[in-house]
């Protein structure tokens, strides 16, 4: 029995209509609805019957029950209902290139970073592997395809809620099916997969997923620093992190990108940046810099783009390649568990 529908694969589901006494040439119109995110009472061209006995089976589903609009660009925010309730996030944001999707991989987070709006009330539960393929399927169903487009969501990138690293199964899963032909179809190189640096994984998802951008928040340029604001910092320093991401870049001939957020006063300095350049010397990388997007529960702050824009120059002065994020959907809660704390924090007021 399938653990459920929305990530189930070719020959798995071959196997399932030949148990449930159902022709061999089903598997292909079931899973091209599948992929495209339909559940099987929308499955038009599918008999009744068949309908009603895929039915049976758990779906892992997201359904889009929340959107707002930034004012200031085209960024949109997504809240999710899975099918147990538990609610996700997503963020969809446009690029000269197409849209990129910022998925959730965990319903909230354990890795207790100090700046991560996410984390604040732990985790709950990890997603399938079909939970994540449906929150692009939601998305990909919600709005329509540019005429030049063959799919609204070009770009994934696992950035919203959860550690990617810490639900590896179901990561790795959700990839392979997003980068089949017969699944979602996107390249690999326009996947990325961001973790906060769990070392054993990182040399796990290289074997993996070669093929699929690897980032690494990294926040500080010592473990001094690190352990201020990253819990995993006390169980991974930086000098198994470090060759852990050359080791991903040298094998995969791909950089690898750090991330990095401008917190003011504390890790932002120019000496911050020389100890950086020092720290990332030999490594085919880049330095995606973001100024902190401040969370009310926590009382760290960004820096100004000023100064994001100076500690960039720097490092690329000292041959780092670095780049300030474009800070998108501000006005909307844009960084990683804003809404959904938001969410539940209105429902808890409401008594819900
Ligand atoms: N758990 C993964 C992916 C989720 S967070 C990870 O740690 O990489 C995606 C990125 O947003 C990470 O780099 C994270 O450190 C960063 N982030 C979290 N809170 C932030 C904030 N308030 N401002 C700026 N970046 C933040």
């Amino acid at each position: 029995m399938p653990a459920e529908l929305a990530s189930i694969e070719y020959d798995e589901l071959k196997a399932l209509l030949a148990e449930l006494g159902e022709p061999a040439f089903r598997a292909k119109q079931v899973l091209s609805w599948l992929a495209r995110g339909y559940r099987p009472d929308e499955m038009t061209n599918i008999p009744l019957s068949l309908r009603e006995k895929l039915s049976a089976y758990p779906f892992g589903g997201a359904e889009i029950i929340d959107e707002r609009r930034s004012q200031k660009d085209d960024t949109l925010k997504f809240l999710f209902k899975l099918d147990d309730g538990n609610i996700v996030e997503g963020v969809l944001m446009s690029y000269s290139y197409g849209k990129t999707l910022c998925i959730s991989s965990q319903v909230g987070c354990r890795m207790g970073c100090a700046f991560c709006a996410s984390t604040l009330n732990g985790k709950v539960r990890d997603l399938t592997a079909g939970e994540m393929l449906s929150e692009v399927t939601a998305v990909e169903r919600h709005i329509p395809t540019a005429a030049d487009k063959k799919r609204t969501v070009t770009n994934i990138v696992m950035m919203g809620c959860g550690e990617p690293l810490d639900n590896y199964d179901n990561t790795i899963k959700f990839l392979k099916r997003a980068t089949a032909a017969d699944g979602l179809g996107i390249s690999p190189r326009n996947i990325s997969v961001s973790t906060c640096g769990i070392v054993p994984r990182i040399y796990s998802f290289t074997e993996d997923a070669p093929h699929i951008t690897l980032c690494i928040s990294l926040h500080a340029p010592n473990d001094e620093l690190r352990r201020k604001t990253m819990p995993i910092a006390n169980a991974y320093s930086l000098s198994e992190l470090i060759p852990a991401a050359k080791h991903y870049a040298d094998v995969t001939g791909r950089r690898v990108i750090f991330e990095y957020a401008l917190i003011e006063g504390v890790n932002s300095s120019d000496d911050d940046a020389h100890e950086l350049a020092k720290l990332l010397r030999g490594i085919n990388c880049h330095v995606n810099l973001i100024p902190l997007n401040s969370v009310k529960e926590r009382s760290l702050n960004g820096v100004t783009r000023g100064r994001a824009a100076q500690f960039a120059a720097l490092l690329e002065r000292l041959h780092v390649s670095a780049t300030v994020r474009r800070e998108l959907g501000t006005d909307i809660d844009g960084a990683c568990g804003q809404l959904r704390n938001k969410h539940i924090g209105s429902q808890k007021e409401e008594g819900v």
